[in-house]
């Protein structure tokens, strides 16, 4: 049986050669950068270092870079942060229905604890923002706008230099979620008018547990972690080094491969596409086609089964997806994402979420294409969703 990962958009393998650069401050150069000694010094020219990978990497000043624990944690700095210190200005904040739940709990806490005032705009049925909603969703009172750059379920990626256009000349403080996208896609933060973004290591090739706050220069947000002096007094708690390291060279690395790795992908993710469409009937792709979709994503429905068990047929040969739907969050509800795009709830638990990456050879996708379509034909044979659907619509 092969063994075939299929869940990149989850987490990605740490790169060797990342691993390798961030073995010594484990060991050998283990000193706290705060330390006085000239040993600690290394560790941290090691951070300066690692600021300026990610800074060159997205256009940035190495001084609008801080490391945080996670993507998580950058997206609940941007919106606590920026409702804290903008108080005086206003408590409301626009962010969309698709984001992912960093966003939309963070959002949540805004609304119950900080008294802020959220909208959650909705999006057209391939996941895009329309720039009308936005225009018609800002009062006198929004302080921020956050809309993600790509859909971490769907892959669609959002019109944000329109967006950005837009927040800057409404002087309102713009924020995206670029943890997947980031990962795949050129980013340049001044030419698309960013002032906030959040990045995170494990979901391009270095390790988990690290993450990227960009704060453009000049803005000021309460903080969110308190304590130390670290990062200019921003961002307190003694540095994980090696993570910092880790993300450095890996975001490097993504964008010295990007010209190779995105072609390649997405021609790996065009086949797979049409193999499942032609060879599964009566499935939907969930998302845009083409440069709007991220070159790794691939989601689609099949009517009649549920995610889960297509899943667990999956996995039985060697196959690792995900699915929006249901049971493996733990509740009852299908994907807010899915359910955004206007999906039936039948569609939306019939969900798959396949992501290619690095490792994804062309073998993998005939894999697949030669496993999928009796592992669904068996499915509907025993379900009475998909009896009553043949019923209705015909076989084909
Ligand atoms: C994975 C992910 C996050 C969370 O990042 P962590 O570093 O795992 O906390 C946030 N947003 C999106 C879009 C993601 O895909």
């Amino acid at each position: 049986m092969q063994n075939v990962y299929l869940d990149y958009a989850a987490t990605t393998p740490t790169d060797p050669e990342v691993l390798e650069v961030m073995t010594p401050y484990f060991t050998e150069l283990f000193g706290n950068p705060s330390s006085i000694y000239s040993f600690a010094s290394k560790s941290r020219a090691a951070i300066e270092k690692a600021r300026g990978q990610v800074a060159a990497a997205l256009n940035a000043l190495p001084e609008e870079i801080f490391f945080t624990s996670s993507g998580t944690e950058a997206d609940n700095w941007a919106l606590k942060g920026t409702v804290e210190k903008l108080r005086s200005k206003g408590n409301h904040v626009v962010t969309t229905q698709i984001e992912h739940h960093a966003i939309l709990h963070t959002g949540e806490y805004l609304e119950k604890v900080e008294g802020g005032k959220v909208t959650y705009l909705p999006v057209d049925e391939e996941g895009r923002v329309r720039l009308e909603d936005l225009k018609a969703a800002v009062t006198d009172k929004t302080i921020l706008v956050s809309v993600m750059f790509a859909n971490n379920e769907i892959g669609t990626i959002q019109p944000i230099k329109e967006i950005g256009a837009f927040c800057r000349e409404k002087g309102i403080l713009f924020h995206t979620d670029a943890v997947q996208a980031a990962a795949q896609v050129d980013i340049d933060v001044k030419a698309l008018s960013i002032d906030m973004m959040s990045l995170s290591a494990h979901k391009m090739y270095g390790p988990k547990g690290t993450g990227v706050f960009y704060l453009r220069k000049g803005l000021k947000l309460e903080n969110f972690v308190h304590g130390g002096g670290q990062e200019k007094g921003k961002r307190a708690s003694t540095e994980n080094i090696a993570g910092i390291v880790g993300m450095g060279f890996a975001i490097e690395k993504m964008k010295a491969r990007l010209p190779q790795d995105k072609p390649r992908i997405s021609a790996l993710r065009d086949r797979l596409i049409d193999g499942i469409l032609n060879t599964v009937p009566h499935t939907k792709l969930n998302g845009a086609r083409g440069q709007e979709r991220l070159p790794n994503n691939t989601n689609f429905s099949f009517i009649g089964i549920e995610g889960e068990t297509l899943l667990l047929d999956l996995d039985a040969k060697g196959i690792s997806g995900s699915t929006g739907s249901a049971c493996s969050s733990g509740s009852l509800d299908p994907s807010h994402v899915l359910m955004a795009i206007g999906l039936t709830h039948e569609q939306a638990h019939g969900s798959l979420r396949l992501t290619l990456g690095r490792g994804t050879t062309d073998e993998h996708i005939d894999y697949v294409l030669s496993v999928l379509p009796e592992i669904v034909a068996k499915r509907r044979k025993m379900s009475p969703v998909w009896e009553e659907y043949v019923k209705k619509f015909g076989e084909k």
